[in-house]
């Protein structure tokens, strides 16, 4: 019978190449006193028969940093700790069958370049000399990774494990973690099959266990088992040893040589989910039956490509679960509903070469108290409560798993489980022609299709179907009016007598301000990284109303119920579902409102930032004189059953003023005309207002100071060596998305953070950050540069500027 301490610092649940990781990787850092519970062997659960596939590209650099860092340890780690892990850096090929993935994987490439990969695009011919049982047949070409690898996942695992252990970390088989114990918000410990443990911060490293144990104590972690497919082939005479791994998406399909066979696995269109009941508490080592029937017609076109596997015959016919998560990003960090949880699961198939870089990172994380980086993409507070539906997942993961392997186009959409969430004027919208794309389940317009048109994506790496009917609501916005529905903001509202102080600690811009005034503003974190970019209202001495964007709904309000201190007489509520929300934006917006309210809006008596309660039409409505689109513009906060009958009343007097229904993809297309940062993509926890050019937004002397105004003093003498910067292609024909590099006078600089095409100053506008390790980043070094972005390994001459390209000034605004 193994013995428990009665405490440890850390209790990590689960013994599969992420538990090991994270253990190896807090001892490292010198927090040994770390106890790791696997509730069989090591291994048993996902991590035995993984394919062992080790790829460093990933679709954000620090994703990539983290892919990359695997691969550097595992590369080592036999050297470090005695224990073969079978880390062979072999290659990996990925092959095109189509123009349009060629494109995808030459924007790839120079990603890849941008963030310090090697990487080759190669002709077909090229392809198969360096893969000799390649068919070539309806290729196009090729990109090569020489430093991608291969591994032995239960032996990396074990040399993981070693390595923790002689760390000081303590690994205990066969105890199974039965329940989470917590105390006033805070992690206290675990129970488990052999006691209790006690514990400052326990993680969560179940693997496809992990939403059910987060369940326990009421933390979300919406992941669901699927089945994943692979065969064994019988030996192929011949077959080198030294084969890079083999990708081709278009088949589904990827090959890797093992001891002399070919071991081929697919990522269907239309996967199995798995254990939608409950993963069975026995389920150790095990494997699903196979299906033969499900992977034929993957298995004909790995054929195709591959036809040595006609006639090779196949020794193991392989399918084991493996756990997905709504949008294929796995879930890490601290949970925003238990301080002192800790989740790193739902790795979406790249667990093995996921593991290395998220185990350090996480340990980081619990050791420093907050990520060493920008990790949103990962980070479990994007996801919404409602994820962890069992009937959502279930119904999400039969397309996740595909959609590894799909095109990833630009503005793609997930096509299941939609219409979850939804406006109360979503189906007005939809029967103007809205076409809506989902954010955290949010379905919000993105365009409006004329009529007699499809409301239907038709997706390309160049201008798709809808440019035209976005560029006309753009020209709408800023010739005359539009109007949007942004009803998906997250809204908190803050009450009490302490709140003025409370939000002046957290707000780096001074929000001690007249009831009725609008505060654009930041939260930073004690590095002075932006955590948080919103609007503050003050609606009365003692209240405020906080707007953010959708997507950042959890995270934000998790910080904002954070940041207020014990005995504070201060009580945060979210109340975003209470109100929709209207844009009425463009230079006739005023005199359309005028129509319907007694109000004055001269700018004299409702002047830019400003709030005030309205009536509008029969309803009541709180109008907000601020933009994200660099127009004349109000924001109305309607309460949500009134919002309707406020819409048909707009809807109704729009026409004498053009009056034209907008969407998402315009709001971003306007906004990157006017260079307004978009938290997520251009401002991030590792930029700070200083770097980002939102210093005017920092009250630098306000009384009580503010989180982060230390490290922002620091920053202001140092200098700045990297600053965000407008960027505009030269040419009309390219379109930006995001991480396209940037040259300066032939030197790699920076990568686009965000891109839209911007219809007023007619071409592809991009946002981004220029470094310069050797001196600061002054104004005179960016207008000495001669620009370059590059667009799937094409350079394009790019005008950058520290200004936005539209209305500078900001008159269009103010007026
Ligand atoms: C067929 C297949 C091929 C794959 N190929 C690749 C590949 O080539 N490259 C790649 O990067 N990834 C690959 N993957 C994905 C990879 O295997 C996983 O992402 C990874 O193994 C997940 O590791 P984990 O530690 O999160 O989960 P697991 O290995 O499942 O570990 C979780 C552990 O938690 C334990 N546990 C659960 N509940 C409790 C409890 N209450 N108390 C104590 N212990 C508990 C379980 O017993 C289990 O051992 C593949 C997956 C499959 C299915």
């Amino acid at each position: 019978m193994p013995s428990l301490p009665s405490h440890a610092r850390v209790v990590i649940i689960g013994g599969g190449i992420v538990g090991c990781s994270v253990a190896y990787h807090l001892a490292k850092r010198g927090c040994s006193d770390v106890l790791l519970l696997e509730r069989r062997r090591l291994t048993c659960g996902t991590t035995w028969h993984a394919a062992g596939l080790v790829g460093q590209l990933r679709a954000t650099q620090n994703l990539t940093r983290l892919a990359q860092y695997t691969t550097q340890l595992y590369e080592g780690l036999e050297r470090e700790t005695g224990q073969a892990t079978g880390f062979r850096q072999v290659g990996s090929i990925a092959v095109a069958a189509s123009e349009a993935r060629f494109e995808e994987l030459r924007r790839g490439a120079s990603m890849a370049r941008c963030f310090g990969l090697e990487v080759q695009i190669l002709s077909p011919g090229e392809a198969r000399e360096r893969w000799p049982l390649l068919s070539t047949q309806g290729l196009v070409g090729a990109v090569y990774l020489p430093k991608d690898g291969q591994t032995n996942p239960v032996d990396t695992t074990q040399a993981l494990a070693r390595g923790a252990r002689s760390g000081g970390v303590r690994i205990v088989e066969d105890v199974a973690v039965t329940a989470i114990r917590s105390a006033r918000g805070r992690i206290s410990g675990v129970a488990t099959t052999h006691g209790e443990v006690r514990a400052d911060a326990v993680v969560n490293c179940a693997g496809m266990w992990a939403r059910e144990v987060g369940a326990w104590a009421g933390v979300s972690v919406p992941l669901h088992a699927a089945e994943h497919f692979y065969i064994v082939t019988q030996p192929i005479p011949g077959l080198p040893a030294s084969l890079p791994i083999l990708r081709d998406a278009d088949a589904c399909s990827y090959f890797k040589e093992d001891t002399g066979k070919l071991l081929v696995g697919w990522f269907e269109p239309q996967a199995k989910p798995w254990g939608e009941a409950g993963i069975p508490e026995n389920f150790a080592f095990d494997q699903l039956p196979a299906d033969l029937g499900h992977i034929e017609p993957m298995f004909a076109q790995a054929m195709h490509r591959v036809p040595a596997l006609e006639s090779a015959g196949v020794q193991v016919f392989f399918n084991g679960p493996e756990s997905f998560t709504p949008d294929d990003r796995y879930l890490l960090g601290e949970a925003p509903e238990l301080h002192g949880m800790y989740v790193a699961a739902g790795f979406n198939s790249i667990g093995i070469q996921s593991a290395g870089g998220a185990g350090k990172v996480l340990a980081d994380w619990i050791v420093d108290g907050h990520p060493p980086f920008d990790l949103w993409d990962v980070d479990i507070r994007r996801c919404a409560p409602f994820q962890r539906n069992r009937r959502y997942l279930r119904e999400r993961t039969v397309e996740t798993l595909g959609l590894l392997y799909a095109m990833h186009w630009p503005f793609r959409q997930a096509e299941s489980a939609r219409g979850v969430r939804k406006s109360v004027l979503h189906d007005r919208l939809a029967a103007a022609g809205a076409c809506f794309g989902e954010v955290a389940g949010y379905e919000r317009a993105n365009w409006f299709a004329a009529a007699g048109t499809a409301a239907r994506y038709e997706y390309s790496y160049g201008r798709q179907n809808w440019f035209a009917a976005s560029a006309a609501e753009h020209q709408a916005v800023r010739e005359r009016v539009g109007l949007f529905d942004q009803s998906s903001f997250a809204k908190f509202v803050l009450k009490g007598s302490d709140v003025a102080a409370v939000l002046g600690r957290i707000c780096a811009n001074d929000v001690d301000v007249p009831v009725g005034r609008v505060v654009y503003t930041q939260w930073l974190n004690e590095r002075g990284g932006i955590e948080a970019d919103l609007t503050v209202t003050r609606e009365a001495e003692d209240a405020y109303l906080v707007v953010t964007s959708g997507a950042t709904q959890t995270r934000d309000f998790s910080w904002l119920c954070r940041s207020i201190p014990a005995g504070a007489h201060a009580l945060a509520l979210d109340v975003s579902s209470a109100y929709a929300v209207l844009g009425l934006m463009g230079p006739r917006s005023r005199d359309l409102l005028a129509t319907l309210t007694d109000t004055d809006l001269s700018t004299a008596a409702f002047p830019f930032a400003t709030s005030r309660i309205i009536d509008l039409g029969y309803a009541r409505v709180r109008a907000s004189r601020i933009t994200y689109v660099g127009e004349l513009g109000y924001e109305l906060y309607i309460p949500t059953e009134f919002a309707q009958s406020v819409y048909d009343a707009i809807v109704a007097a729009g026409h004498p003023f053009g009056l034209r229904l907008a969407g998402y993809h315009a709001i971003d297309s306007l906004r990157m005309e006017k260079a307004y940062r978009h938290w997520g993509h251009d401002i991030s926890d590792e930029d700070t207002p200083l770097e980002a050019g939102l210093g005017f937004a920092i009250a630098w002397d306000k009384p009580g100071g503010f989180v982060g105004r230390e490290a922002l003093e620091r920053q202001r003498e140092t200098g700045l060596r990297r600053r965000l910067v407008a960027i505009a292609l030269e040419r009309t024909d390219r379109l930006l998305f995001h991480n396209e590099p940037i040259w300066r006078n032939g030197a790699l600089v920076g990568r686009i953070s965000s891109g839209m095409f911007g219809h007023t100053v007619g071409t592809s506008l991009g946002l981004g950050y220029l470094s310069n390790d050797a001196a600061p980043v002054s104004g005179e070094w960016i207008a000495a540069g001669r620009y370059e972005v590059e667009v799937a390994a094409e350079r394009v001459a790019a005008r950058v500027s520290l200004e936005p390209f539209y209305d500078p000034a900001r008159k269009r605004v103010t007026q």
